[in-house]
C-alpha cells in the first residue's frame, strides 16, 4: 500500500479545463466517490479530485491510531483506486483561492483550474488563539501533520503538553497522547464545560476517567491570549507549557472569505436544502466547510451527506431533479478511551458503565475499520 504518510507528490501539471472539480477529499467525497463507484457511474471525462495527499484520512481512527491501536495504513483510504473507479483524475495540491464568478480554483502553487461544476469538501481547521510564537501550537489537524509530530514527541517528550478544547476530539485526544506518553504532563483546557451538550452522566464519567489518567482539566477557561510562553485567560496565568495541541472545533479556511461564495457570519459556506452554494448553484459544499441548516460540523454528518451530494451532483450534471438533504436529529457518539474502551452518547442517553466500555470500544472499532474496507478499492 501506498504511504498515507506522503504529501504534495506530484502536483497538477498544467492549467486546467473541467466539467467536474471535487475540491478536497473529505469524509463527504468519500462516500459519494463510493456510492458512484457501487452504481458503476464515471464522471465526466477529465473532471478532477484535488488532494493534497495520495489519502483521506478518517477523524474517527485519529485518537486509536495515537494510542498505538492502529497501524497508519489502516486509518487513511487509498484515493488513486477510488478515484479511478468513477473516472476521476486525480490532481495532488491545495485550492488557496477561487473566484467563484469567473468560476475558477488556483491551487498553491499557482495552477489554476476552471470548473464547470465545483463540489467543495474541504473541511475545516481548528481555530488559533492569539499568540506571540513563544510556544510551539500543534492543531489537530492536518492529520499528516499532526502524527509526524506526534511520532517526534515518541521519541523525545515534552514535559507538558496542554490540549485545548472541550468537544470529544479533544477528549479522546488528550487520553491517546497520555497513554503513549506517561512522563509527559497533560492539561485538558476548555472553554466552556466538559462535552458541552453530552448527557450529564456521560460529562461526570469523563471528568472521572481523566482523574483516574492524572489528566488535569480546567473548565470554563476561555485561552485569549498565548505570550511568553504562557497561557493567559483574562488577566490570569493558567499554564506555561512546552506545547499546545488544539482541538479547539472548527474555523472556516481561509480562502472561504474571498471565493466569492456567500457565507455565514462565521465565514462557513452556506449552502441550501441540496447542498448547493446560495449563490452560485454549480457550486456543491460539504462536511464542516458547509453552514447547513440542521447540520452539526462531525464526522458523522460529512459523511451521511455523501449518498445525497452523489445524486445531486450526477443530477446536476445531467439536467435531473435534485434531492434534499434532511440531516439526523441526533447522532451516535462513541468517545473512544484510548485502553479500547468508549463512552457511549445518544441524544439525552448515555452508557459509561466501567464494565461495558470494551465492548462499546469494540463496536466502535468495527464500525470505524467497516468504513475504511467500504471505501477501499484494490
Ligand atoms: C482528533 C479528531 C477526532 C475526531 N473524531 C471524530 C469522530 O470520532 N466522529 C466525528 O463525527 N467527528 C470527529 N471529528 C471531527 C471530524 O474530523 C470533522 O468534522 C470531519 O472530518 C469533517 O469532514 P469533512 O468531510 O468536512 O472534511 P475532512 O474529513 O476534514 O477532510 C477535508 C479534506 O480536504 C483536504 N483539504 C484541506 N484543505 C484543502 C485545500 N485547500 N485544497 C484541497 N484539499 C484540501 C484535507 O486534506 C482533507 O483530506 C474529529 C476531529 C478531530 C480533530
Amino acid at each position: 500500500m501506498a504511504n498515507p504518510l506522503a504529501v504534495n507528490v506530484t502536483q497538477a501539471q498544467h492549467n486546467m479545463d473541467a466539467p467536474l472539480v471535487m475540491a478536497g477529499a473529505g469524509h463527504t467525497h468519500l462516500v459519494a466517490m463510493r456510492c458512484w463507484a457501487e452504481k458503476g457511474l464515471k464522471v465526466p471525462e477529465n473532471s478532477v479530485l484535488i488532494s493534497p495527499g495520495t489519502h483521506a484520512w478518517y477523524s474517527g481512527m485519529m485518537p486509536g491510531l495515537l494510542a498505538g491501536r492502529f497501524h497508519v495504513e489502516q486509518c487513511a483510504v487509498d484515493l488513486r483506486p477510488l478515484a479511478d473507479a468513477v473516472g476521476l483524475h486525480l490532481v495532488y495540491g491545495e485550492v488557496s483561492a477561487m473566484n467563484a464568478d469567473n468560476q475558477k480554483l488556483v491551487l498553491s502553487n499557482n495552477q489554476s483550474i476552471t470548473y464547470q461544476v465545483l463540489s467543495i469538501n474541504t473541511g475545516s481547521e481548528p481555530p488559533v488563539p492569539k499568540n506571540d510564537g513563544s510556544v510551539p501550537i500543534e492543531p489537530a489537524k492536518p492529520f499528516a501533520n499532526f502524527f509526524q509530530r506526534w511520532q517526534l514527541w515518541r521519541q523525545q517528550p515534552p514535559g507538558e503538553i496542554v490540549v485545548l478544547g472541550g468537544g470529544p476530539a479533544a477528549f479522546e485526544l488528550v487520553l491517546a497522547l497520555q497513554w503513549k506518553l506517561p512522563t509527559t504532563g497533560f492539561r485538558l483546557i476548555c472553554a466552556e464545560e466538559l462535552l458541552p451538550g453530552q448527557p450529564v452522566e456521560l460529562q461526570r464519567a469523563a471528568a472521572a476517567l481523566l482523574r483516574e489518567r492524572e489528566i488535569e482539566c480546567l473548565p470554563d477557561t476561555f485561552i485569549s491570549n498565548i505570550r511568553d510562553g504562557q497561557l493567559w485567560s483574562g488577566g490570569k496565568i493558567v499554564a506555561h507549557p512546552d506545547v499546545v495541541v488544539l482541538a479547539t472545533g472548527a474555523a472556516p479556511l481561509p480562502w472561504y472569505a474571498c471565493s466569492g461564495l456567500a457565507t455565514d457570519k462565521r465565514g462557513f459556506l452556506r449552502v441550501d436544502a441540496c447542498l448547493q452554494s446560495v449563490n452560485h448553484p454549480q457550486v456543491f459544499i460539504s462536511g464542516d466547510a458547509c453552514s447547513h441548516k440542521g447540520s452539526q460540523r462531525s464526522g458523522v454528518y460529512a459523511v451521511r451527506q455523501g449518498p445525497t451530494l452523489a445524486h445531486n451532483v450526477m443530477a446536476f450534471l445531467n439536467d435531473r431533479r435534485l434531492r434534499k438533504y434532511q440531516p439526523q436529529p441526533r447522532t451516535l457518539a462513541l468517545l473512544a478511551t484510548a485502553d479500547g474502551g468508549a463512552l457511549l452518547s445518544y441524544g439525552k442517553h448515555s452508557i459509561s458503565n466501567t464494565a461495558l466500555r470494551p465492548l462499546l470500544g469494540f463496536w466502535k472499532d468495527r464500525l470505524d475499520l467497516g468504513f475504511i474496507l467500504r471505501h477501499e478499492r484494490k
